[in-house]
């Protein structure tokens, strides 16, 4: 067995503000992490006139603007965290460039403006596409550097810095096929099995874990509701109108029911979604890009179907066994395997979600995540202008539109016939990113980042 999965269902689903969980949040938490390494040093290590600068590399600093990163780093750098800080005084910030902010680093208030961040374009040098560096100076000499990896939905690692020690799991497991024999094995269930796990990693018991599933749906909901109310245009200079409530209009228009289930649908993923690309607090799941996706199909189970809150709280569970899996072996980062890692993940997590929320067995669960990710195989990460808008909010909304039609084909097929794996589909979406150009890895240099000259 590869090493067992020991990321938490809380280290998945994050709350925090849009647009992208690894150019806003992971930016943001690493900036956070820096300040308090800073408050380690000695006081009179800082007594000089001092400065903190910001490197960002590769796609944070090609897209970096479009994503918010230079106001997410400056917020960590303020002692924001994404969970809790205000969405508003975040994208206010920065605005206008020149203003002076004070950043308590190391004992000291040091003056920062926008130009101690610099975009320092792609370097092939670093281990990872989203890199950035921290400094922290006085009196000509660095008093502290640190190197942080943004590696996808808001995960960071910091190099040098040894992983935390891996806690024991009642059931270990590091595939889809390890997680169906645990369950065979046991005689548990996935959604036993997954909130065993979840106490062993986190140390929370099954009532802390349930009330924190139900808040992140909670959160999930309310972006979409927030995005249904919401219209004008979205920010950025694109000019992007928002269409979520238009399109939920519409929906009690049309004549045909299937027609009103799939504007409704469409509705729910787009207003999330559009939530995202205005900044505003969202859930990533298993990204900020991809967090119209599955709170969409949420939504619509919430609003036109009769499930319990356990039935819920199942599907976030399997919907959490397939984003581990799914990153655990391949990637959740549009910056190293495209979107198919991104949309294309949060899709099998909604058909998942569904699937086990409908009571499935694990067979049928695993197949409905794998027809919705094989269907995105491939898929480029070209946002335009670098912002999380074209092709990212009606990509949210195709891919709950493709989940539901996932756990269609997956309820009316005998799962003993299935040929395609899920753990088959994830090594070939890993394969097909390690082969993509970078170009397609959210540079915007690429598909329609370059095509789309009407923008
Ligand atoms: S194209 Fe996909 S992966 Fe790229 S920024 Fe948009 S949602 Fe994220």
């Amino acid at each position: 067995m590869r090493e067992p999965i020991t990321t938490s269902i809380f280290d998945i689903f994050k709350i925090g503000p849009g647009p992208s969980s690894s150019h806003t949040i992971g930016p943001m938490k690493a900036a956070l992490d820096f300040l308090k390494s800073t408050r380690a040093l000695p006081a009179e290590a800082v007594s000089l006139p001092a400065a903190v600068d910001v490197y960002l590399y590769g796609s944070l600093s090609l897209t970096g603007e479009g994503h918010g990163t230079h106001k997410a780093v400056l917020g960590g750098l303020m002692g924001w965290a994404p969970d809790t800080c205000d969405c508003d005084q975040l994208l206010a910030l920065l605005d206008p460039p020149e203003t002076v902010y004070g950043i308590h680093a190391g004992w000291a208030d040091i003056p920062f403006t926008a130009a101690n961040i610099h975009f320092e374009g792609p370097d092939d040098s670093l281990p990872h596409p989203n890199t950035l560096r921290f400094r922290l100076t006085a009196g000509g000499a660095v008093l502290l550097e640190k190197e942080y990896y943004s590696v996808g939905g808001g995960f960071i690692q910091c190099k040098g810095e040894a992983a935390p020690a891996k806690p024991a799991l009642p059931h270990p497991y590091a595939s889809m096929r390890e997680l169906r024999q645990a369950v065979r094995r046991t005689g548990l269930s996935l959604r036993e099995i997954m909130l065993q796990n979840e106490s062993a990693v986190s140390g929370l018991s099954r009532d802390e874990i349930e009330a924190r599933i139900d808040r992140l749906i909670d959160t999930m909901c309310a972006a979409v509701e927030t995005g249904l109310k919401s219209d004008g245009l979205l920010p950025g200079p694109i000019g992007l109108m928002r269409k979520a409530q238009v399109l939920k209009t519409n929906s009690v228009k049309m004549k045909h029911e299937t027609g009103r289930f799939l504007a409704c649908l469409n509705a729910y993923a787009q207003a999330a979604s559009e939530e995202n690309a205005a900044g505003r607090k969202v859930v990533t799941a298993p990204t900020s890009g991809a967090a119209g996706v599955l709170p969409g199909v949420i939504y619509l189970l919430k609003k036109h179907f009769d499930l319990s809150a356990a039935q819920f709280r199942d599907g976030m569970l399997a919907a959490a066994a397939i984003a581990f899996i799914a990153k655990h072996n391949a990637s959740i980062s549009g910056a190293e395997v495209g979107c198919q890692g991104e949309v294309g993940v949060a899709s099998a997590m909604a058909a998942a979600f569904i699937s086990c929320a409908e009571g499935l067995p694990i067979r049928q669960v695993e197949n409905a995540a794998e027809i919705a990710l094989e269907h995105h195989l491939g898929m480029t990460c070209d946002p335009v202008l670098g912002y999380v808008q074209i092709p990212c909010i009606e990509r949210n909304a195709v891919g709950a539109v493709t989940a539901v039609n996932a756990y269609i084909l997956s309820a009316a097929g005998d799962p003993a016939r299935q040929k395609v794996t899920f753990d088959e589909v994830v090594e070939a979406m890993r394969e097909t990113g390690a082969d993509m150009c970078k170009r397609y890895k959210e540079t915007s240099q690429g598909g329609l980042a370059l095509s789309c000259v009407s923008c």
